[in-house]
């Protein structure tokens, strides 16, 4: 008999993604379910999901709330709120109303963990903060844990909207939710929850100090059972280059990455004959532009093309787009969110480049691995887990690995990744190498299993 859980989270593949918590989300409960937990997934019922049925909420706290359903998704379903063009905002901000969205979902949330008869609650994010709280502010026998994808959004609103809670005003403390007088919905997480996790044993060990605790540091040290620092994999059957739906020409050996590369060129009016890096990213300052926006000329004068896809914030897309403008034929742009044209560019690309300032975990270079595709990344977080680089360990090494979060840092990481590029030998070994490598859901996802089991077992409490 396997054990019922919910996954409360705000996105999840197939049905609305804006980065890895989706790819997480969508991948890590079927492998759940050969351990012996069937997860029901809870998340909001935005612009275009398909529901097969739907149930009123009673109670007149949620006013005309439903909970639809399709397949082993519960939805929550308030077109005011989520029936919108974006998930959390648009390029010029958040939705003013996040708060009163995530309160209603979270609130939701909690009836079809009730009706759903879940044991636990798997909850991801600031979105989905206040279920631990709710869950022990009503004595429930739902055990909860809380996974942190990104520690720098926390879901910070004004004080005053706290009476839309409706809960006792002792929980507005530095022991509840409380954040130097605002609300802090990841704090309510991290707090009220029977276990944190996060995704990476660097990252739970990172957001323990002040440089990058994003002042949650002390919250988190104080956490009785610690951080529990869980790898994320990747979907193997998504990201499958050998079976991949959207490429020119499928493959299995790195070899055959070429049509893939000269099909994406030509779209793109790129030299094929140049080393291509390849981004594929949220456009957010997390993300390193402020590194790479001026290292992008010294990376041209190496001889490289870039192929950036990517969608977020309004200042950065400007700076890209003028720079597109200025190198042309050296530089494409595609600012936009397009899973499509993300399977191409991790076939077709030479190099993945990822500078992020801080990484939780990152599947960017997980998924880069797998197309044998080299990626150059900043040694942080989840990143320095998993990338090797292939100087310092020429036997072992998985990529370009650079230490210094600097443009100049990042420039010399592009010399020597240009290096590679140039001895073919060495570049085949290497893209052979790490397209052997396994980042598949099975060890992290057993991880997860055994986590769950010590927490049903406990005493209530405990
Ligand atoms: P984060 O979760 O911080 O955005 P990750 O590296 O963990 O970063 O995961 C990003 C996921 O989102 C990957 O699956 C990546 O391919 C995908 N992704 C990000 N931006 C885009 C985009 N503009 N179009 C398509 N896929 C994207």
């Amino acid at each position: 008999m396997s054990t019922r859980i919910a996954f409360v989270a705000s996105e999840a593949v197939p049905f609305a993604k804006t980065g890895g918590l989706a790819d997480v989300v969508g991948a890590l409960p079927q492998h759940l379910s050969s351990l012996g937990y069937d997860v029901v997934t809870i998340m909001p019922r935005y612009r275009g999901i398909r529901c097969e049925s739907q149930q009123d909420l009673r109670g007149d706290d949620h006013g005309p709330v439903r909970l639809c359903h399709s397949g082993n998704a519960v939805f929550v379903d308030y077109p005011d709120y989520f029936d919108r063009e974006g998930l959390y905002g648009t390029p010029q901000g958040d939705y003013p109303d996040n708060a009163e969205r995530f309160i209603l979902f979270c609130k939701a949330a909690l009836e079809a963990i009730k009706i759903q008869g879940c044991k636990l609650a798997h909850c991801h994010d600031w979105q989905s903060g206040l279920v631990p709280l709710y869950l022990r502010e009503r004595g429930s026998s739902t055990r909860s844990v809380f996974t942190i994808h990104n520690l720098g959004y926390q879901g910070l609103f004004p004080a005053e909207k706290f009476r839309l809670l409706g809960i006792p005003e002792r929980h507005f403390g530095p022991e509840g939710i409380e954040f130097y007088g605002q609300m802090n919905f990841l704090k309510a997480g991290i707090v009220y929850s029977d276990r944190v996790t996060t995704v990476s044993e660097s990252y739970a060990r990172e957001i323990q100090t002040p440089e990058q605790g994003f002042g949650l540091d002390g919250v988190l040290r104080r956490k009785s059972h610690g951080v529990l620092g869980i790898l994320n994999g990747i979907d193997y059957r998504e990201w499958d280059p050998a079976r991949d739906r959207f490429l020119t020409a499928p493959y299995s050996t790195p070899e055959g990455k070429l049509p893939n590369k000269k099909a994406l060129c030509a779209a793109f009016r790129l030299s094929a004959a140049a080393p291509l890096c390849g981004m594929v990213t949220r456009i957010a300052s997390q993300k390193g532009f402020d590194i790479l926006i001026p290292a992008i000329e010294r990376l041209v004068g190496l001889g490289y093309s870039l192929l950036i896809l990517g969608f977020g914030e309004a200042a950065y897309h400007e700076q890209l787009q003028a720079l597109a403008k200025r190198l042309p034929g050296k530089i494409g742009l595609a600012l936009k969110f397009d899973n499509r044209l993300a399977h191409q560019i991790y076939a077709g690309s030479d190099f993945f480049l990822m500078p992020s300032r801080y990484e939780p975990c990152g599947l960017g270079q997980l998924i880069s691995f797998r197309y044998a595709t080299v990626p150059v990344v900043f040694k942080i977080g989840g990143l320095a887990d998993t990338v090797s680089d292939v100087d310092q360990d020429p036997d072992n090494g998985r990529g370009i690995v650079f230490g210094e979060y600097r443009t100049a840092a990042l420039e010399a990481a592009l010399v020597r990744a240009r290096a590679l590029y140039d001895d073919h030998d060495r570049l085949t070994l290497v893209r052979r190498r790490i397209a052997g490598l396994d980042y598949s859901w099975g060890r992290s996802a057993a991880r997860y299993a055994q986590l769950y089991a010590q927490l049903l077992s406990e005493q209530h409490g405990g």
